[in-house]
């Protein structure tokens, strides 16, 4: 049952007020609700309280839409500049003086397609600088416009609009295209230029990049991320364990079993090489790769080739011998030797969670993709709503400067600042819960 007093004196106090959009504006976070309210106008009829016509609501909507897109300009520009200054602090930049970048990157659509049915209206694709940890760079590409769609439908010209299709092509190209765009534009557009990105295990992309050449005299490096690595290694010792053609039932249930030991046994390797002192860059690759190929031997109680750092209890079963006759053993060594061959990778120990992270921002604005906001512009403001959250962690705040260049009322910064506190709280049981391992004392 509403609570029909509180809902008139929300009305009240909106009436009573000037500036009727200003009011909507800093209520953005229950937007979604006053939609539904609009939408459901019995409702508001029910209780006898006039609402906004639709008319008025689209209006609003455009004018707020405006603005997040401006306040994520904003926000990705100061980024640029402090990447910018952190290149040229660390002394990376090319023969011309133009700060060279390392980015992550990652693009995410409007509908789940996990890895079937990439059918989505909308995608979106963020760079994130690998420093600073915010977005760069930011495109959305749609393949519907619901005024169009319309026109089309009837077999008529559509009226003048402010169309909002800007993709033919298929859903699943969308991330390539706008990704390569930011590289090839990174120059003109922010006068840096994106030397090493940090992707998942999607080749297309890089290929992309690589055809479009955006730089004269420098070659695009990737850096794959380690997590989708892992991930891939894990999917294929499964399907290993799960595949009853090799070896004997109680041999691939013990793989199965260990599959969470080699991944743990690779990623102390990385962590263990990647800070090892005195060693030249391709020394750590080289025994990374020694050490990852041994996993297989160290996890199934063969210890012969170990490093001394790498076991200390010696005292388990060997079942090296069995899995060899069995032919598990060189199926498991396929797979760690395609993940040695990424040890280059590897050894940097860097992951793509940052951008993962604005995708699941994106997620949280989009309602969880559950409703589909790709008829017109409304996907393309929520993922610049993303940018604003993601970078300035006070998105409310920065929209409201952003539109009337002064500080909003004081209830909205006590709200940002709980919401803050409360992100440093979580962040800090996070840290507790799982503190980082160190293996050198100085
Ligand atoms: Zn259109
Ligand atoms: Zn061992």
């Amino acid at each position: 049952m509403p609570d029909v007093q509180l809902y008139k004196s929300i009305l009240d106090r909106e009436s009573s007020k000037p500036n009727y959009e200003r009011q909507y504006c800093s209520r953005y976070w229950h937007y979604e609700h006053w939609r539904r309210f609009l939408k459901h106008g019995r409702v508001f009829s029910a209780l006898d309280i006039p609402s906004m016509s639709e008319k008025t609501f689209i209006k609003e909507q455009e004018k707020i839409s405006d603005a997040w897109e401006v306040t994520a300009l904003k926000e990705m520009e100061l980024t640029v500049s402090e990447e910018r200054s952190l290149a040229i602090q660390r002394g990376d930049v090319d023969s011309e003086g133009i700060p060279l970048l390392t980015v992550v990157v990652d693009g995410s659509w409007a509908k789940r397609s996990y890895k079937t049915n990439y059918a989505s209206l909308s995608g979106v694709a963020a760079i994130v600088g690998l420093e600073s940890k915010k977005v760069l760079l930011v495109g959305v590409r749609n393949k519907y416009c619901v005024v169009c769609a319309r026109a089309e439908s009837k077999g008529l010209k559509p009226d003048e609009h402010k169309c909002f299709r800007n993709w033919m092509g298929s859903s699943s190209a969308m991330e390539a295209d706008i990704i390569v765009d930011g590289f090839t534009k990174s120059v003109e557009m922010h006068g840096v230029k994106y030397a090493r990105f940090i992707g998942d295990g999607d080749s297309n992309v890089y290929k992309k990049i690589l055809d479009s050449m955006p730089y004269d005299n420098l070659t695009v490096e990737k850096i794959g991320c380690k997590n989708h690595l892992l991930r891939n290694m894990c999917n294929k010792l499964k399907d290993i364990a799960r595949n009853g053609k090799i070896g004997h039932v109680t041999l691939r249930k013990l793989t199965g079993s260990c599959v969470l030991r080699i991944r743990t046994a690779v990623t102390m390797a990385i962590k263990y090489r990647k800070e090892e002192p005195s060693k030249t860059e391709n020394d750590k690759i080289m025994s990374l790769r020694q050490d990852i190929m041994n996993v297989p031997f160290h996890v199934f109680g063969s210890h012969e080739n170990c490093e001394p750092y790498f076991c200390r209890d010696k005292k388990d079963k060997n079942y090296v011998t069995v899995l060899k006759t069995s032919g598990l053993l060189c199926r498991l060594l396929d797979v760690l030797n395609s993940l040695s061959d990424h040890a280059r990778s590897l050894i940097k120990d860097v992951s793509s969670n940052k951008v993962e992270e604005f995708n699941s921002i994106v997620s949280k604005f989009i309602g969880g993709k559950r409703i589909n906001y790709c008829l017109k512009r409304s996907y393309q403001a929520r993922c610049c709503a993303a940018v604003v959250a993601h970078n300035s962690k006070t998105p409310v705040y920065k929209l409201h400067r952003s539109m009337y260049n002064c500080s909003p009322g004081g209830v909205n910064k006590r709200s940002e600042e709980r919401k803050a506190a409360r992100r440093a709280r979580d962040s800090l049981r996070k840290k507790k819960l799982h503190p980082k391992t160190t293996f050198f004392s100085s």
